[in-house]
């Protein structure tokens, strides 16, 4: 049969075998809300229903601006339901890149948390919104919700169609509002309340998108640390393939038994995919808000017996250590494995969890552009007795490839062999990888010829398929013509007992064009020289590697989505060794 691969087809399976299975959500004020996918998904009807009749089409898009929250997973069911496109907002940016992504982006409507109304209030004069609905824990009621949305008198609610369709059913205009136009959202319209919006729609009116799985369900930009940000669009066909990847037994092994708490914001990918991977297999879902801090995670993996996490490596550095600060203080017993991804995962890091708590680590490499799972660290059959050395040396690398996903790595001279040594940019195709940039006309230099994606990672592939990732192509440091890895040795310094973070960048030299830097911020009380730090590295290194300084630092800065941000040292350092 010639069956859609489409999300509305993934939540008919959820509505159908596992209604009974829970969605958890820790809101703005720490509170847990419990629903079942059965009401989410009446809830999701509501929303979609709502949304066509405030004039939502097949193909536009609806962006988000929002915390992990059931109410984001219901725009991301919702949304892509009714065949418009779920465009999810990256919080963290400057008012000027929200602006230019969503004027960009073409955004018709938007659903934005109560607490980043502020935020918004700076991208809405600039950009042609039609529609804003707010989610907050209870309606908007009094004198003043923030600056952006001036004086309120009663709840916001739904206001009649800018494009002339009828009104909201049970919505009625703001009620007793002196100036309805003293509380604009977009286009003159007033703010819509989430929950009343819901309130006023009707489920039985929904009405399932039956189109192409080719068509757009969602869309992310990346993060342009380089130039302007990208939109890329994910099919549904695309989103269902990957969640079905996402579920095999050599991959994230995701089943109706488990718990699923993404420590992934909502912004970045689609959460990693997986809040439609778990709709498909019937995973309960737990959402932990605004709260991030390794307390507040720690409480959630524990309280709600999480079985499968995610999060990038600053993430799990920072829960490691409050771990050994307070030992004992959290169950554990139920997590089977976390995943990691969006930069290196240190090998010290992966060691102690698995040591200290039995924890497996699963290293995930992926892009936005690959919705985003490329390759996973999952241990082959010939180490599961091998010694926890080579364990750990394996599991540090970034793994072989999902079915469907086809790599090869190129040098100057052309496709490099598998043999685990040489160095070459690695090239991606397959099902869910983006073949073109959102509104990029013509060819991309990112997309060849014949057919696959530039990831700009520089790695190695070994024999097995499994690729070890070198450096991002822009911060790998070229020292006298011969590359040296800034992953491989900052994962290595970050097995010293008395550091926290580290992060390598290229300096400029005046005789080798780069040398490695590392910049280095040590654990609470613990002290360690440079000399220390290089005679730790120097046996595993060959000489012309080792950094040619050492810097302290109380932090390093991070980008939006938690990794460190190079570009920042490079700046901060560029001219003091500029001169040296
Ligand atoms: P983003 O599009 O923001 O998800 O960033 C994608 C980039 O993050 C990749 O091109 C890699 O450079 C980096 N990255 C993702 N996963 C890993 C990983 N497991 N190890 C090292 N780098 C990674």
């Amino acid at each position: 049969m010639d069956y859609q691969l489409s999300i509305p087809a993934v939540l008919r399976r959820t509505e159908t075998l596992f209604g009974h299975k829970t969605v958890v959500s820790r809101r703005p004020d720490r509170t847990i809300v419990r629903h079942t996918y059965r009401d989410i998904l009446e809830r999701v009807k509501r929303l979609g229903t709502a949304l066509r009749q405030l004039g939502v089409r097949p193909g536009d898009r609806v962006a988000t601006l929002a915390w992990a929250s059931h109410q984001h997973l219901e725009a991301y069911y919702a949304i892509p339901s009714i065949g418009a496109v779920l465009h999810t907002l990256n919080l963290r940016l400057h008012h000027d890149d929200l602006t230019y992504i969503v004027n960009d982006a073409g955004d018709r409507v938007l659903i934005v948390d109560e607490s980043l109304l502020e935020l918004w209030d700076r991208v809405r004069p600039h950009v042609n919104v039609e529609h804003v609905i707010v989610t907050s824990r209870t309606s908007i009621v009094g004198p003043s919700v923030g600056p952006s949305v001036g004086p309120i008198v009663g709840p916001i609610v739904g206001p009649s169609f800018s494009s002339g369709a009828s009104a909201v059913p049970g919505a009625s205009a703001v009620s007793g509002a002196s100036d309805a136009s003293a509380v604009p959202g977009a286009a003159g319209n007033p703010l819509i309340d989430y929950e009343q919006l819901l309130a006023a729609s009707d489920p039985a009116g929904f009405v399932e998108w039956e189109g192409d799985e080719h068509q757009a369900a969602a869309m992310c930009y990346t993060s342009g640390t380089t130039g302007r940000p990208k939109g890329v669009l994910y099919s549904h066909r695309a989103i269902v393939l990957h969640s079905l990847a996402q579920g095999l037994r050599d991959s994230l092994a995701l089943a109706e038994d488990d718990t699923v708490l993404p420590i992934v914001p909502m912004f970045h990918v689609n959460a990693w995919g997986l809040p439609f991977t778990c709709a498909m297999f019937g995973s309960n879902q737990v959402f932990a808000g605004p709260f991030m801090d390794a307390k507040s995670v720690l409480e959630l993996l524990a309280s709600e017996r999480v079985t499968l996490t995610g999060g990038v490596p600053t993430v799990w550095l920072g829960v490691l250590q409050e771990l050994e600060k307070n030992p004992g203080a959290y169950d554990l017993g139920r997590l089977r494995a976390i995943v990691v991804g969006g930069s290196a995962a240190p090998p010290a890091l992966i060691r102690a969890f698995k040591e200290r708590y039995g924890i497996d680590f699963v290293h995930a490499w992926g892009m936005t552009e690959m919705s985003p799972l490329g390759t996973l660290g999952i241990l082959p059959a010939s180490l599961r007795n091998a010694p926890i050395e080579e364990q750990i040396r394996y599991r540090s690398k970034q793994g072989t490839p999902l079915p469907f996903v086809e790599i090869r790595a190129r040098a100057e001279h052309g496709i490099v062999p598998w043999d685990g040594q040489t160095m070459g940019e690695l090239e991606v195709r397959g099902p869910w990888v983006a073949s073109q940039y959102y509104n990029v006309p013509g060819a991309d230099e990112r997309f060849t010829g014949d057919g696959w994606f530039k990831t700009g990672d520089i790695v190695t592939i070994e024999q097995s398929g499994c690729i070890e990732l070198a450096d991002r192509s822009k911060d790998l440091v070229k020292s006298g013509g011969e590359w040296i890895s800034s992953v491989a040795l900052e994962t290595a310094l970050m097995g010293h007992p008395a550091v926290a973070e580290a992060a390598v960048i290229a300096v400029p030299h005046p005789k080798w064009d780069e040398r490695p830097l590392a910049v280095v911020v040590l654990k609470a009380e613990q002290v360690a020289t440079p000399e220390e730090l290089l005679a730790f590295l120097a046996p595993n290194f060959a000489k012309w590697w080792l950094p040619d300084a050492i810097e302290f630092a109380f932090e390093i800065p991070r980008t939006s989505v938690g990794k460190f941000k190079k570009s920042a040292l490079r700046e901060q350092f560029r001219d003091r060794y500029q001169t040296s």
